[in-house]
């Protein structure tokens, strides 16, 4: 791709000192690319080096002529866009964590629900009983079956809720790591609501790329 007031770029390049045909840039792997000066009037430049060739990848930046500089990644990528898109990542992410925590509390509910219901049966079957001997028997074992089933029944379930919940929210937070993060630099943004990053952020804490 070439870059200049008549590259390629997806950005138009209107800065006077910048050549029209400036440098060239060629992807030769994922995030890696080789950066040609194409004998430019003012000069290309990495890190303050004047280069004719040189590997740079998405972070580099490049500065072309004394006047003008952009990140390698910003060249093909619509920041603006990619950010705009950190909003359903984030709303998603909360909707998520919500949901998750509603689940606990919902089977927290049906668990309790068994023993409470378990117990009074029990008890007033036991008032309304009126068997003797061998009937009363198999009516308290039967019971204490019940009984042990039930309180088995909610020991597992509370043990596999335990397990389930930090699984998700694991997998959730991995998640949310991987993907809420600065178009520019792909670096983590943290726990700040999208809005907070739009209206009073505004530019990458790490590569000070400006978002909008
Ligand atoms: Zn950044």
């Amino acid at each position: 791709m070439i870059i200049g007031k008549q590259g390629e770029q997806r950005e138009k390049i209107t800065e006077a000192s910048v050549s029209r045909q400036h440098c060239k840039i060629t992807k030769i792997g994922k995030g890696r690319y080789l950066l040609e000066d194409l004998n430019s009037t003012n000069g290309t430049f990495v890190n303050g080096q004047r280069i004719s060739v040189m590997e740079v990848d998405d972070n580099t930046i490049i500065q072309l002529g004394p006047k003008y500089s952009v990140r390698v990644v910003n060249l093909f990528t619509d920041i603006g866009k990619e950010f705009d898109k950190l909003k359903k990542v984030y709303d998603n992410y909360n909707s998520q964590k919500l949901s998750i925590s509603k689940n606990i509390a919902k089977k927290n509910f049906q668990r309790s629900l068994i023993p409470s219901f378990i117990s009074p049966i029990i008890l007033f079957g036991s008032f309304l009983f009126s068997g003797e001997g061998q009937g009363l028997i198999i009516f308290r074992v039967v019971m204490a079956v019940v009984m042990v089933v039930s309180l088995l029944y909610t020991a597992k379930s509370a043990g596999k809720a335990q397990q389930e919940s930090p699984e998700k929210n694991m997998k959730l937070e991995k998640k949310f790591r991987k993907e809420y993060v600065c178009p520019s630099c792909k670096r983590f943004l943290g726990n700040i609501p999208f809005e907070e990053l739009r209206d009073s952020v505004q530019t990458c804490p790490y590569c000070k790329t400006k978002w909008h």
